[in-house]
């Protein structure tokens, strides 16, 4: 086991990110690397964050930051977190992160990884950060890094993108974060299909490391199409991804949309009235929920089943 440059064992410090905490936490440990057991996001976790954090940084910077908090009195010390490189705040998370847990006087290093850093190339940056926290050699963290993006696919396949269409279908798209981590957005998915519906979603992880050049003829033109809304510049985070996610499902004869929006995510709030008009003239019934540290989840269900119930309604089921 590589020791902590500061002489401590190293032990590493993953943030909570719904059903890819295993997949990290997995992959980190064939590399023969020590994890801190990643701890599920509670109410704990976001007024850790929230108490720490500027009132009006958006909402996913205050649960990670809660979240290192939690893992740093844990014992972690080498910080392991997402970098995307994009327009948005998402990129500058770490060095904001690891600016107010120095002022807390905590001693850890922080990693951070770019999309650039998955593509598992022997001379990549990504080999050279495993190299450095493993001390594994290449061909053998190639391989572990093979296994782990099937199993990561055959999942998200699972969860979502595979999915046959149901009675009811009903898309969630908005900010990747506030969508696939069920412990901020009260289990929506749950609910939905819990009231019977069948849910689709085409965010995941891997659309946001595969490089754009990568993705479906059709997703391309739908990226034209939705840039054709806004300046052709896209605003960052999942803004984009947003009016293409409506326009794919609507042209598919979705039921209805979930557009879910974390407080002061720009990009989302930038593409609300695009999507509302899209919405509007493809007659798809849509549902927005701001997700935030005041959500109750009694108002969340309630909207969540009513929604519900409008489309059974209009589908006389
Ligand atoms: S996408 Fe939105 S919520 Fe996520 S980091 Fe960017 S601004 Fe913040």
């Amino acid at each position: 086991m590589l020791k902590h440059k500061s002489g401590f064992k190293r032990k590493i410090g993953l943030p909570y990110y719904s059903f890819y905490t295993r997949h990290f936490k997995e992959f980190l440990s064939l590399l023969g690397l020590d994890v801190v057991e990643p701890i599920p996001i509670t109410e704990q976790t976001i007024k850790l964050g929230v108490n720490n954090s500027p009132e009006m940084m958006c909402f996913p910077y205050k649960v990670v930051l809660g979240n290192f908090l939690q893992l740093i009195k844990k014992g972690a010390n080498t910080l392991v977190m997402f970098n995307s490189c994009g327009k948005c705040k998402l990129r500058h998370y770490y060095k904001l992160i690891d600016l107010k847990l120095r002022e807390l006087n905590y001693n850890f290093e922080m990693v951070p990884i770019r999309p650039v850093d998955f593509i598992p190339l022997p001379l990549g940056p990504f080999m050279n950060k495993l190299v450095y926290l493993s001390g594994k050699r290449k061909w053998e963290i190639a391989k572990i890094i093979k296994k782990k993006w099937q199993e990561l696919k055959e999942e998200e396949n699972k969860r979502y993108l595979a999915k046959e269409f149901g009675k009811i279908n009903i898309a969630v798209t908005g900010e990747i974060y506030s969508v696939l981590e069920e412990n901020i957005n009260q289990n929506i998915v749950g609910q939905l299909e819990g009231l019977g519906a069948t849910v689709h979603s085409t965010l995941n992880l891997r659309a946001l490391i595969i490089p754009r050049t990568f993705h479906s003829k059709e997703r391309k033109l739908l990226r034209e199409k939705a840039l054709s809304f806004l300046d052709q510049s896209d605003p960052g985070g999942h803004g984009l991804h947003s009016i293409e996610d409506v326009l794919y499902w609507s042209q598919r004869g979705i039921d209805g949309i979930v557009h879910i929006l974390p407080l002061s995510c720009h990009p989302e709030i930038l593409v609300e009235e695009i999507i509302d008009y899209l919405c509007r003239k493809n007659e798809v019934p849509l549902l927005r929920l701001r997700i935030d540290e005041t959500s109750s989840p009694l108002n969340i269900g309630t909207r969540v089943e009513t929604f519900f119930e409008l489309i059974k309604r209009k589908k006389e089921i």
